[in-house]
């Protein structure tokens, strides 16, 4: 189903949040104001404990929520989405996890011809101060022992701190 009567300022965005963070959820604000529903798929949802990974999807769930809660924004739903690694038939897969969408909104250039090539319309969003809103560098400040939780939501920073994420994650990053 990719629509129908009512559904067609229902929107779609995917990331793997590990964690959320302030670039996420300036995206998500963006999202939400311009859509009448918008679709937050959390992808790779089946993988957790990972450096690159480090948190659930029950974990990256509460995040998201915690956050919007705080935010205000309510019209939006969150969906676990696990890879497929088929590639051809993953935009399919996403669609039969998600409620209806028209519209994906994406900065990732793979990720948009795969929808567009499923015949999906793309909205651009804006980056945001991507040097470090950025998934890679708040893991990167989380095992240095630097300030992390300046570039994450306060509830994202709470769940972390509430399941010892810092500590997991230099558990699993190497290291004696
Ligand atoms: P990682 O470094 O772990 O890959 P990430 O910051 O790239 O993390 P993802 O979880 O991979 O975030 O989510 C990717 C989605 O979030 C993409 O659509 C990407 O464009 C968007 N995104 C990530 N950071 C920002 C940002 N600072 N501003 C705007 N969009 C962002
Ligand atoms: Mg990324």
């Amino acid at each position: 189903m990719s629509g129908g009567q009512g559904y067609e300022n229902y929107s779609l965005m995917i990331g793997r949040f590990q964690p959320f963070h302030e670039g996420h959820l300036e995206v998500v604000r963006k999202c939400a104001r311009e859509s009448d529903n918008l679709t937050i798929g959390i992808g790779s949802a089946q993988y957790s404990h990972y450096p690159d990974n480090p948190f659930t999807a029950g974990e990256r769930y509460l995040m998201i929520r915690n956050t919007l809660d705080d935010q205000g924004i309510d019209n939006y739903c969150i969906v676990p989405i696990e890879d497929l690694n088929r590639y051809s038939v993953w935009v399919a897969h996403v669609a039969s996890m998600s409620p209806p969408f028209h519209y994906v909104y994406s900065n990732n250039r793979f990720t948009r011809r795969l929808f567009e090539e499923a015949g999906y319309e793309m909205r651009e969003s804006h980056i945001y101060n991507r040097e470090v809103y950025s998934g890679t560098e708040v893991r990167r400040r989380m095992i240095a022992d630097e300030n992390w939780q300046e570039l994450l939501p306060k509830p994202v920073v709470e769940v972390i701190e509430e399941i010892d994420g810092v500590g997991r994650l230099k558990d699993i990053s190497g290291g004696n």
